[in-house]
């Protein structure tokens, strides 16, 4: 739930937590530098990607991603592994070597063991916390989840930082056969651009694919990983230019971009069980496919902010509906098919983002005081998707009207969307501080 007085604060926690994860990033290095007992992770270095930067956590504002850069010291053999269409692959050295990360392969002496890597990675993150001050560890799988106290000024608060080990693509090599067909933004960001994209690096990240009795090959399996370069396209936006250069040219991607992560979050935080499946990315890959198809800048102006909103969640709509969302990059790889998002969460999802919009977009509303008669949701939700909305006093004023109820009169309407203008950009002032104070 969105409070505007709990963003408000979260703003001034936040560069406390930046400030603290910047800290610990640095030591990090430091320790893995040091480390004679793991040579291979000397090197490592820390690739700023994920919303670690682009801090658009809401509703768990600090919650870190950190990824490690690891490298390979020869060519990689990257095997697609079945059923998952480029998105999970096996990755081996393309010879033998008798580099550092040899204690890394399987018995083969090619093939990179994800799990021995993340293994180790845990292992040292939890030697080095144990010289770190003032934090508590909380193991997690892929990534490492930290704990820190800040015990100035009294209060104690959690902060995890996610530690993922990337294993980078070596720069000669091109992109696997499955992400040559991604990206699609040529009629957005131009033909030069999209060759620029396409001959960076690539990475891959320990991580196995949801579900159980996985193969051994999918046990050891890695993911194909363009953070870096999806922060870009999100950071670098625009059709032209000139587009966020000046306050004249500013427009309302990155908002509703924010909107979005934070219904996203919203629903996951009010459907944990049956949303599972659901996480941010979702919502990126959405975002980045209706950039590419809305291109031109005109679309996305300020003022425009409520309906490209609406747009966005619309979209987002329509590929819960179809069950099909192509990964931006990996086009052959459906993230909403049903062995990795199941049939009856996507029908779920389905449901919730349509009673959201019927309803004016309830999580997305400041909290009004209870109601008497407040309808409470049953618990046994699992075995049918039942949506009964908690706040029924936001559908009275809500904050983006439906287009049936646009009809009806005239007044109302004019009112609403005023309402609604005001509200978002409230909402946007407070999410995104840094862009629209800049
Ligand atoms: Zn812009």
């Amino acid at each position: 739930m969105l409070r505007s007085q709990d963003l408000k604060l979260r703003q001034s926690d936040r560069q406390w937590a930046v400030d603290l994860v910047n800290h610990l990033r640095d030591s990090l290095l430091v320790f893995l530098k040091n480390s004679d007992e793991q040579p291979y992770f000397q090197s490592a270095s820390v690739l700023n990607s994920g919303s670690y930067y682009e801090m658009v956590k809401i509703h768990n504002p600090n919650e870190f991603d950190m990824m490690l850069k690891l490298q390979s010291p020869s060519r990689l053999k990257m095997t697609e592994l079945d059923q998952y269409h480029g998105l999970f692959y096996e990755v081996a050295l393309s010879r033998p070597t008798r580099s550092h990360i040899r204690s890394f392969l399987l018995e083969d002496g090619l093939t990179i063991s994800a799990s021995k890597i993340i293994r180790e990675m845990h292992r040292l993150v939890r030697k080095f916390i144990s010289t770190y001050k003032g934090v508590r560890k909380r193991p997690n799988s892929p990534a490492v989840t930290l704990s820190l106290l800040e015990v100035d000024n009294g209060k104690e608060e959690l902060l995890s930082v996610d530690v993922v080990p990337a294993l980078e693509v070596p720069s000669s090599q091109s992109w696997p056969l499955a992400a040559r067909a991604g990206p699609d933004v040529n009629n957005w960001l131009g033909k030069k651009t999209r060759r620029s994209l396409t001959h960076q690096t690539c990475f891959f990240v320990p991580k196995k694919p949801p579900g159980r009795n996985l193969s051994e090959a999918a046990k050891e399996s890695w993911r194909i990983s363009f953070s870096h370069i999806e922060k870009e396209l999100i950071k670098t936006h625009g059709n032209k230019r000139t587009c966020c250069e000046s306050s004249a040219t500013k427009c309302c991607r990155k908002q509703c971009f924010k909107l979005l992560k934070c219904l996203i979050e919203g629903l996951k935080k009010r459907y944990p069980q049956e949303l599972d499946a659901l996480c941010s990315y979702h919502g990126k890959t959405v975002f980045l496919h209706t950039l590419s198809i809305r291109a031109q800048d005109s679309l996305w102006t300020l003022h425009h902010l409520p309906a490209c909103f609406m747009h966005l969640l619309g979209a987002l709509e329509g590929h819960a509906r179809s069950g099909l969302l192509p990964h931006f990059f990996v086009p052959s790889s459906n993230l909403f098919a049903a062995l990795t998002f199941p049939r009856k969460a996507l029908v779920f999802l389905t449901e919730a983002l349509e009673e959201q919009r019927r309803q004016g977009l309830p999580l997305l509303m400041p909290p009004a005081p209870a109601p008497p008669l407040a309808v409470h949701s049953p618990s046994n939700s699992q075995s049918q998707p039942s949506i009964v909305v908690q706040q029924t006093h936001v559908i009275q004023s809500p904050i983006i009207q439906p287009l049936k109820v646009i009809e009806t009169k005239a007044l109302v309407k004019m009112f609403n969307i005023l309402a609604l203008v005001v509200a978002l950009v409230c909402v946007v002032c407070y999410l995104c501080p840094s862009v629209v104070g800049k």
